[in-house]
């Protein structure tokens, strides 16, 4: 029996440091095999007096079953890690993490941020209204009757008959005032509707439109304001231009161009060597507008401002086709 113990724990020594199944292998034969070890003494197990038989043929099996289990666990062991080492790459602890991917805002929200931020520093504040609009909101309050030529200008996506994608964010003008009385300083930012498209046009794109209501609001005031913003969006030294236009809801009404941002005004392609760029359109409020929304058009003046997003995006980062910020390329987006 002590020779048996002292096989066991030779054979456990010798498993634990094997390395290899070729190893475990000798081991089981050398221990285990037909003429092993541990088979030699159990085929002399019939020298034995009789009464120590029994218990020296009992610890003789349970060694031999307990070897069986630790090959075999050892095996396993020594399996497992060479799969481990041929799935996985060597872990170098000394290299530098890696940042996750973070995705960021469009261009086209940052610059709706970028231009709201400047609006609410002056104490305007910021109002919404449906991108479905009835036929009354977007073109009737504003002075723009079923038969005025500008509704030929708007290329309409038409819902039903009186029911429309709005084509402008002015239609905000008029639920604002139809909600509240003066003194009124808003913009609105949102998407508009055309049926239009090419490298400067889209069929949605965004606009900011502005109203400032209340008692002496002059053209003065309005200047001031769009120099303001001008100026804080393409640089204080900024100088803009204002064209007389029309309006149907703004009277009188105003182009507004800033000195060009790529020539400074010498005149070059993207200016179309005028100098000169248009970013929005404004103008004083229409008396016909007031009197629609039930303001007191001898009491209130006001004006109005509305600006495309994407163009002034385009002129801020240079962009030069409108419709790559909407085909979702990384390659662009991660620019901004
Ligand atoms: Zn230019």
């Amino acid at each position: 029996m002590d020779k048996l113990t002292k096989l066991k724990s030779q054979a456990l020594d010798e498993l634990a440091g094997a390395k290899s199944e070729d190893q475990i292998n000798q081991i089981r034969i050398k221990f285990l095999g037909r003429k092993g070890l541990l088979t030699g003494i159990l085929r002399q197990m019939g020298t034995l007096p009789q009464e120590q038989r029994r218990a020296t043929g009992q610890l003789a099996n349970s060694i031999k079953t307990e070897l069986e289990a630790e090959l075999k666990l050892k095996q396993t062991h020594i399996r497992l890690n060479q799969n481990r080492k041929k799935t996985s790459p060597k872990l170098d602890v000394t290299l530098p993490g890696r940042r996750p991917a973070l995705g960021k805002k469009h261009p086209i929200t940052q610059t709706i941020e970028e231009i709201s931020n400047i609006f609410l520093s002056l104490g305007f504040q910021i109002a919404q209204g449906p991108e479905v609009e009835s036929d009354y909101y977007n073109f009737e309050a504003l002075n723009i009757p079923a038969d005025h030529p500008a509704r030929d200008m708007h290329d309409t996506f038409y819902i039903t008959d009186k029911l429309l994608l709005r084509t402008h964010t002015s239609p905000v003008q008029i639920h604002v005032m139809e909600k509240i009385k003066p003194p009124i300083r808003i913009i609105a930012p949102g998407k508009a509707y055309r049926c239009d498209a090419d490298h400067t046009h889209t069929p949605m794109f965004h606009q900011v439109e502005g109203l400032l209501v209340d008692d002496l609001v002059t053209f003065g005031d309005l200047k001031g304001v769009l120099n303001l913003f001008a100026q804080r969006m393409f640089g204080a030294d900024t100088k803009l231009r204002f064209r007389p236009s029309f309006f149907p809801f703004t009277e009188p009404s105003a182009e507004i161009d800033i000195a060009c941002v790529m020539c400074k005004g010498e005149g070059c392609r993207v200016c179309s060597r005028t100098g000169w760029l248009e970013i929005l359109g404004a103008g004083m409020v229409d008396p016909a507008v007031f009197e629609k929304v039930g303001y007191d058009a001898d009491k209130y003046t006001g004006f109005a401002f509305g600006m495309g997003v994407e163009r002034i995006a385009m002129l801020k980062y240079g962009i030069n086709d409108i419709r790559l910020f909407f085909e979702n390329d990384l390659r662009f987006l991660a620019q901004f």
